[in-house]
């Protein structure tokens, strides 16, 4: 199975994958993931990408789709994949249309996860992180057992550099911009599944399981 996330920053990407890697067994990939990885340990791309995050812009395509062309040939995407932040841009979605072909690892659907801008801004400025594991936290609704430690790894927690208010803002921007036409895309391709992420955490994980479960019920008839 190989599934693409699209939907707003903030709009739970993350959380849903989490879920549904688990229960699918195959790979997690999240570009953001990889980029915030490298910033840690200082490499070039890390040191590339930097700037760009830190301004709710894009990185590049070409260090982008390069990145993850590479990611794709890890054994353990033989078995399927979850790609989670990617693609954001049209050149990137052709070039991933491309590179699955090569690989005969076609698409299985693309889920548009939709949450209004003020979930997104609501969500974003009180979202928190492990700095060590990457788990998500909220100051109002998901708070640690003990106070900037993490519940799953005694990480701190911290808030991540973009998530702050005018950052969140040009990333919402960026998305209109440069990702919305996506949904086009794989609509025309016959991809797209509608996820509505409005509810509450882990809320759309049944709803998203079905639609996979009968697409993939109809790919194998
Ligand atoms: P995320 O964790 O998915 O919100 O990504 C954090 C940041 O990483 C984004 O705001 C971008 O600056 C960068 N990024 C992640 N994925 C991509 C991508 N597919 N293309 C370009 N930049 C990306």
């Amino acid at each position: 199975m190989q599934i693409v996330l699209l939907g707003p920053p903030g709009s739970g990407k993350g959380t849903l994958a989490t879920d549904l890697v688990r229960i699918y067994k195959i790979a997690h990939i999240s570009t953001g993931d990889i980029f915030r990885k490298n910033i840690k340990e200082k490499t070039p791309l890390g040191l590339e990408a930097e700037s760009y995050i830190h301004q709710g812009m894009l990185v590049p395509d070409s260090v982008t789709i390069r990145m993850v062309e590479d990611r794709l040939t890890q054994p353990d995407c033989n078995a399927g994949f979850m790609l989670d932040g990617f693609p954001r841009t049209l050149p990137q979605a052709e070039a991933l249309t491309d590179v699955l072909a090569r690989r005969r690892q076609p698409l299985t659907a693309v889920l548009n996860i939709s949450v209004s801008d003020e979930t997104v801004i609501e969500r974003l400025s009180s979202r928190r992180v492990c700095s060590v594991c990457g788990r998500s936290y909220n100051i109002y609704s998901l708070i640690p057992k003990v106070e900037g430690i993490c519940d799953v790894c005694g990480g701190k927690i911290i808030q991540r550099a973009d998530d702050q208010p005018e950052t969140i803002l040009q990333r919402l921007r960026t998305y209109y911009d440069q990702t919305l036409p996506l949904v086009q895309y794989y609509t025309d391709l016959g991809l797209l599944i509608e996820v509505n992420n409005e509810g509450a955490v882990g809320s759309s994980t049944d709803f998203v399981m079905s639609q996979l479960d009968a697409r993939l019920a109809r790919e194998q008839a």
